[in-house]
């Protein structure tokens, strides 16, 4: 690496996972000189295991009205979708307190009207990055919604209208959910298809948007983990395990990692880790197109020749444990809905940590105090979707051509607060 000697036009990014990478895209085709700083190799976060879903039309933040009972009705059950382990931690009790503050009416409408904003060019950034030699194989057969009674279905069919979502017809069930999905088995009362909707293999974009930024002078170090960003007022230094780098600018984009970055800065951002996990099976019918399991809360994508099945919101407990146990759940609540894949022989057993923010909003802007330090986390459960979106933003506030209506509600003095820097 060449250390301390980058002047004029230059940011160093923290992080290679699809947010920082879509961020390097952008950033060097606005013409500055960018290099990609990774602790392993790129992709290790939580960048390759993931759902593979692109749906700007269903975004919504998680708080929600109505969303904290429910929920809270299922946490003591190690088997539900949302899991909190026992022992709950500070951080994590102020994340909830927050969280439930964020599920009025007025705050959901803000926060979604702020997504879609963000969102708006999601397909046109995929199909751009896509021209570069950046293709996930994208699907755009749209997505089933699979449920258990036509109650719960029907009432999910309700939001995504409400929402705007290109729904395809209405409500189906019988000989008419069987013939949208044949594969699909006898737990599956009712659902409804969404068109338009894409999915990708995440791991295949991650190696070619790789490709595609170095093959655009980004300069991408692997193994470099960064101990810490600093900012002198017109330099950042960007220290790694291998060496230093100075630049005008630096990206934190190092997913849940941002935020001991973030604390070193003496600033917390107020995320906490919701791990989810995936595996892969095989079938002799594989289901056309994603199905979502409304009522066990479970994603099935179809990837080449198998299944990607992924699952489960968990808190508390570190971002890189594994438990087979999550597993075994996401296993009981879907298998009755696909009962001929091959369960048993399941592959790629995965966990990965999104970074939640407790107003369901990602944090895109600069470090509060830092001028020349951004942030770029904090996306939920829409990282992949938001990352071509997120890396236009963040080259966008590098250069001074953001639009102040996308990037105001996303900037990260909303949520962080003072804290003792360690
Ligand atoms: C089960 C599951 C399903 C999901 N499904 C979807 C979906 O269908 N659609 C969607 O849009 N999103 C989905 N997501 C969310 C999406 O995967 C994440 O939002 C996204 O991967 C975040 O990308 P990132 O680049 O911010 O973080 P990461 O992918 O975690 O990348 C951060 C990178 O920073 C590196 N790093 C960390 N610390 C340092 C350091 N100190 N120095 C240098 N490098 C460092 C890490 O090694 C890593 O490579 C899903 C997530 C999960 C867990």
């Amino acid at each position: 690496m060449t250390a301390g000697s980058i002047t004029g036009g230059s940011v160093t990014v923290v992080g290679g996972g699809i947010i920082g990478l879509c961020s390097a895209f952008h950033l060097a085709e606005a013409g500055l000189r960018v290099t990609v700083v990774e602790r392993g190799t790129v992709g290790g976060g939580a960048s390759r295991g993931n759902a593979g879903e692109i749906c700007p039309d269903l975004v919504a933040p998680l708080p929600a009205p109505g969303v904290i009972g429910p929920a809270l009705r299922g946490l003591p059950r190690p088997d539900s979708a949302l899991y909190v382990r026992p022992g709950l931690d500070v951080e994590l009790a102020r994340f909830l307190l927050r969280f439930a503050r964020n599920t009025t009416r007025r705050r959901h409408a803000a926060g979604t009207r702020a997504l879609a904003a963000l969102a708006r060019d999601t397909f046109t950034l995929f199909d751009e990055l896509a021209a570069a030699g950046a293709d996930g194989d994208a699907d755009a057969s749209g997505f089933l919604f699979a449920h258990a009674s036509p109650e719960s279905a029907r009432a999910a069919l309700r939001e995504h209208r409400a929402l705007g979502a290109p729904v395809d017809g209405g409500l189906l069930q019988g000989a008419d959910l069987a013939a949208a999905e044949p594969a699909l088995g006898p737990a599956a009362r009712a659902g409804y298809v969404i068109r338009e909707q894409r999915s990708i293999d995440p791991s295949l974009f991650v190696d070619r948007l790789a490709a595609t930024v170095r093959a655009r002078g980004v300069e991408i170090v692997e193994g470099a983990r960064v101990t810490a960003v600093t900012e002198d007022g017109t330099r950042v230094r960007v220290r790694t395990v291998v060496g230093d780098l100075d630049a005008d600018h630096a990206v934190i984009a190092a997913g849940i990692w941002s935020r001991e970055l973030c604390r070193q800065l003496g600033v917390g951002i107020g995320v906490v880790a919701g791990k989810g996990y995936s595996f892969s099976v095989g079938a002799d019918a594989l289901p056309r197109r994603v199905v979502h399991l409304g009522d066990a809360r479970v994603v099935f994508t179809p990837m080449g020749k198998r299944l990607r099945v992924a699952g489960t919101m968990e808190f508390g407990s570190g971002a890189e444990e594994f438990h087979a146990r999550r597993v075994a759940a996401i296993v009981a609540a879907a298998r009755g809905y696909l009962p001929d894949a091959d369960w048993a022989g399941r592959q790629d057993e995965w966990v990965g940590a999104r970074v939640m923010t407790p107003d369901g909003l990602p944090l895109i802007g600069p470090v509060p105090g830092r001028h020349r330090i951004l942030l770029a986390s904090g996306h939920n459960m829409l990282g992949l979707m938001l990352a071509p979106a997120t890396g236009r933003l963040v080259a966008g506030l590098v250069t001074g051509t953001a639009d102040p209506v996308v990037a105001a509600p996303l900037a990260p003095g909303r949520l962080a607060r003072r804290v003792r820097p360690r």
